[in-house]
Order: structure tokens, then sequence, then C-alpha cells
């Protein structure tokens, strides 16, 4: 099943040249997802890991400060209660109605303690029967404010921040007294709110951070930096605060994100806020993303590269190895074709030499007899008959001569040569057939071509096939060239040329095959195949480019020495 998937993926049962595409593309996305995939995984863990992280790093702070400052706030109230407390047990209510009286303790608690501005006597039924302070109050009635009715309830009381009579922006704070006597007064107080913004401001607040008090109902108790003056109303939405302190990630009504810590006083019916834009205290944080962004990015620049490297050398080595195993292939069943041919045709060769030597004999005698015999009708028609049966005969005999040295086992006899000698020598035998055909002869000869160790016979053998081939494949006054040169490692190469009818496309794969001809019954088909595997033999290559219509080029390499293997090779 794995296999079949890898197959399918990796086509390893096809090779066609568009497939290496296929392959190389699938290999790209398979190495990319591997790579890319756990580098992606890994940044996106680290980057919620980083952020979540510093989120608390940054809200802790802040809820530390929050928790502090609204514990001082509750501190300077509780304490300003305590004070109207103290008075209102240390003095009794005939006491305080005196104005001399009440004057005094507003002074004395003015002395010890700030942001005192009044204090007031109110009886049971709401009047206000003595006041001491900077307004004239006296005579005014308070049971149906909610100061009163709240301080009857509970005891005592704590307002919002309202503006007095001078725009000021105060609070009120009222403590009920009971009497032995079961009778009710209560002592009021006023006391301005400078302390709230002398609190705020030594928080020591990060940059660009707002600190302010609002009241359950959202409204400003104190000014704030960016959100409203005093009694105005907070555009913040706040988290759900009862006893502790809270925080929430939000949006302000400028659309800018922030961090918003809420802290509850448990005296008043306050509540301490903290904004903080999370453009300013998420800075740390965006230079770690950008850093991590540049990481991931340039990692993956480096992963795509690699891979695209490797997949390329990979696809290149595979392209490689199949061509080479392809050509492998076809050489080893070139070479089992030939094998098996050469033994088929040695047997071939020898059962048909014995008859076509009686038939040659036979066809002589009787040659011989109609000569010799009296004329008689149809004489001349007998003698010609017999010579077309000599004529065939002797074309079988030349076929079965070249079958059976196709097949005879070749004793090679290895010795320094140069083929330019030989290539000489092989003119001067073909020398007829050149001035006959009016062929031009081109000769290209190295003259330091280094001598190499083959078969001389051999390798005329070789020339006199290629020759023949290119005589017959030019017109009368063709041009064949012959050119050698050195190559490295003192081989060296052999080029046979000519300006003949050239190979077809079709004809040009087979041309190495044995029987394979296109000269009809004037070709045996075996000069190509027997040059091949002399070619092979001698540890030499043979390759042929041709254009039909403007010739032939068949090039030869030979190699400085054949191999023992080579040699030895059946
Ligand atoms: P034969 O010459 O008997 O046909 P070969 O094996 O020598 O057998 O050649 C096989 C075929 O290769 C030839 O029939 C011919 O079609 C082609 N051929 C070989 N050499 C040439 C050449 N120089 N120009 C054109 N065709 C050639």
């Amino acid at each position: 099943m794995f296999n079949k998937i890898i197959d399918a993926l990796f086509f390893f049962n096809r090779t066609p040249q568009d497939h290496y595409s296929a392959l190389k593309r699938n290999i790209i996305i398979i190495m990319l997802l591997i790579t890319t995939l756990p580098l992606a995984t890994m940044i996106i863990i680290n980057y919620f890991q980083y952020k979540s992280h510093l989120r608390n790093q940054i809200i802790a702070p802040l809820f530390a400060m929050a928790d502090k400052t609204r514990h001082s706030f509750d501190l300077f109230l509780d304490q300003r209660l305590a004070i109207i407390r103290f008075i209102s047990t240390t003095y009794n209510f005939e006491d305080l109605s005196n104005e001399q009286n009440i004057k005094k303790v507003l002074i004395s608690i003015k002395k010890e303690w700030s942001g005192f501005v009044d204090i007031g006597l109110i009886n049971g039924q709401g009047d206000l029967v003595s006041y001491a302070g900077p307004y004239s109050l006296l005579g005014k009635n308070y049971s149906e404010q909610l100061s009163f009715q709240e301080t009857q309830i509970k005891g005592h009381y704590i307002s919002n921040v309202f503006l007095g009579f001078r725009k000021y922006p105060h609070i009120v704070m009222a403590v009920q007294h009971l009497t032995d006597d079961g009778q009710t007064w209560i002592l009021r107080a006023t006391i301005d709110t400078d302390f709230f913004d002398s609190l705020i401001s030594s928080m020591g607040l990060p940059r660009q951070t707002d600190a302010f008090l609002i009241n359950r109902d959202g409204i400003l108790q104190t000014n704030s930096l960016y959100y409203g003056n005093t009694l105005e109303k907070c555009p913040l939405e706040l988290p759900r605060v009862n006893f502790k302190s809270n925080s929430i990630e939000g949006i302000d009504d400028k659309n800018q994100a922030i961090f918003l810590v809420a802290s509850p006083f448990s005296i008043a019916s306050y509540i301490l806020v903290i904004v903080w834009p999370q453009s300013v205290a998420l800075q740390s944080w965006y230079a770690l993303k950008t850093e991590m962004i540049i990481i991931f990015f340039i990692s993956l620049a480096i992963i795509i590269f690699a891979v695209l490297k490797m997949t390329h050398v990979l696809i290149t080595r595979i392209k490689t190895s199949d061509e080479h195993r392809e050509n492998v292939l076809t050489e080893l069943q070139h070479a089992q074709k030939l094998s098996s041919i050469g033994r088929l045709s040695a047997g071939v060769a020898h059962e048909i030499n014995n008859p076509l030597a009686i038939i040659n004999e036979k066809a002589g005698l009787m040659s011989d007899l109609i000569e010799l015999s009296k004329d008689f009708n149809e004489k001349t028609k007998f003698i010609e008959l017999t010579d077309a049966i000599l004529n065939s005969v002797k074309r079988c005999k030349k076929i079965t001569h070249r079958l059976l040295g196709f097949s005879k086992r070749i004793d090679i006899k290895i010795e320094p040569i140069n083929i330019n000698h030989i290539i000489h020598e092989v003119l001067d035998f073909l020398e007829k057939d050149i001035l006959y055909r009016k062929i031009e002869i081109n000769l290209l000869l190295s003259e330091s071509l280094a001598s190499i160790h083959s078969d001389q016979g051999l390798i005329q053998q070789i020339l006199v096939n290629l020759l023949t081939n290119a005589f017959a494949a030019v017109e009368e006054y063709g041009r064949v060239e012959i050119e050698t040169h050195n190559l490295t490692d003192g081989r060296i190469i052999l080029k046979i040329s000519d300006n003949g009818c050239g190979i077809p496309k079709d004809v040009i794969k087979n041309i190495f095959d044995p029987f394979f001809t296109t000269k009809k019954e004037k070709g045996t088909g075996l000069g190509l195949s027997i040059t091949y595997g002399i070619i092979k033999k001698l540890g030499g290559e043979i390759s042929v480019s041709s254009k039909p219509g403007e010739g032939s080029v068949f090039s030869i390499e030979l190699p400085d020495k054949p191999t023992e293997l080579e040699v030895n090779n059946e």
C-alpha cells in the first residue's frame, strides 16, 4: 500500500521526460511541507506563548499599581471618615450646635488633616443647625437628599464628586450619631478632591497611560487625560468588578486598542481605572514579533533555496542514471542480439555453404557443357540462365562469408598502431572505386596523432565498412572526409563524413542492427553491426549524426588501450 502511494507520487514506474517535472514538483511540495510545517507550527506556538506571557507581564504591574493606589484612596477616605466619627463621639449635639465650637473644630482638623472644606451639624429632621465653612448654608434642609437618607440607613455616607458653588470638585462625607435617649443627628463634612489628583499623579504611571476615578454609573470623578473631565460620562467599556480588580482588552472611543484595569474602592462607590494603549504597552512585543517574522522569512527563503537546489541536483542525477540505464540496456540488448545472431549465422552459413558449393559446381559444369555442345535452340538463353545461377551463388557465398566473419571468434592482436597509416592503406585498397566513382577524398589527419594500442586488421575492417557505406551514399563527384585528432586521456577520434543521401530519422535507429539494410539485394545489413561489435571489443564508442539530403558523420572514439575485459568479452 505504502509502496503504491510512493510509486503514484513519484511515478517510479514511468520515466518519460515530462514526468521528471511532475516528480520534481512533488518532491518540492513534500519537502517544503515537511520542512516548513514544523517551522510554521513552532513560530505560531511561540507567537501565542510569547504574546500571552508578555501580556501577563504587562498586566501584572498594572494590577499591582491599581491595587496599591486604590488602597491609598481607601485609606484617605477611611481616615477622613474616622475623624468625623471621632468628632461626633467626642462632642455632643449641644457642643457642636454652638457656632464657635464647630468653627474651632474645623480649624483644628484642617490643621492636622488636609482636604476638609467645611463641617456642618444636621439634626434628625434634616435641618442644618450649625455650620463652619466658606458657604452660607445655615437653615438648609437635607431631609430629601440622598446623603441624608443613606446616612440614616447605613450610619455613614460618602458622596460622588460634585461641583460646589465655586465649581470646584468636592465630596461629602457624613456620619450619623445616636444619643443615649435615642435621638439621631448627623455630622457632615465637605472635602476637596485635590488629594485624588495628587495621588494619581504620584502613581508613576508608564508613558501615555491614563488613570482616573469613575463612579459605578461610569461618571468621571477626576479629570482623565484622554477620556473627559470630571462629571462627564466615561466612554470606555469596563470589565465586571465587584470586590476585586479586573482587566479587559478592548478598543476605546478613538478606535485605539487598550489594556484597561479597573479596581473598585471598598469604602466608596468609586472605581480606579488605569488605561494603557496597547501600541505603547506592547512595543517590546511588536519588536519581538518583527524579529520573529524576519527570522521566519529568512528561514523560509533558506529552506526554499535548499529544497530547490537539492531537488534540482536529485532530479538531474535520477535523469542521468535513467539515461545511463537505458543506454546500458540498449547496448546489452544489441550485444545479445549480435551474439545470438552470430551463433545462428555460423550454423546457417556452414549448412548453406555445402549445398552452395554443389550448386556452384553443378552450374559451372552445366555452363561448360552448354558452351562445349553444338548450337541448339535456346543455347544462349541456357548460358544466360546458368550465368544467373552462378552469380546468385556468388552473392550467396559473399553473404555466407560475411556471416562467418560476423560469427567467428575474433583473435585480437593488440599492438601499437597509427590510425593515419591504416587510413592510407585502406584508401590504396579502395583506390579503384574512388577513381571510378570520381569521389573527392579530403584528409584532415592530425600530424601529431598519438599511436594507440589496437588491432590493425580490425581497424582496417572498420574503415573498409564505413568508407564503403560512405561511397555508396554519395553521388558521382561526391565528397568523403576523413578526420583524425587526439582527445584527452590518450584517446583518439576518427570521423568519416560524407555529403551523401543522409539517413532518415526512422532508419538511423536501426542501422546497427544485423541484417538491416536499405540497399535491397545490394546490401547485406551486416557492415555496421560488425563494425559496432569490433569497436566495442576495442573499447571504443561509435556515434552517428546525419541529415537526410546533406550527409552523415560517423564518429569513432578509440582508447589508448582496450581493457582485458573488453578484449576477452564474447
Ligand atoms: P549495408 O551497407 O549492407 O546495407 P550496413 O550495416 O553497412 O549494411 O548499413 C546499414 C544501413 O545503414 C545501410 O543500408 C544504409 O541505409 C545505412 N547507411 C550506412 N552508412 C550510411 C551512409 N554513410 N550514408 C547513408 N546511409 C548509410
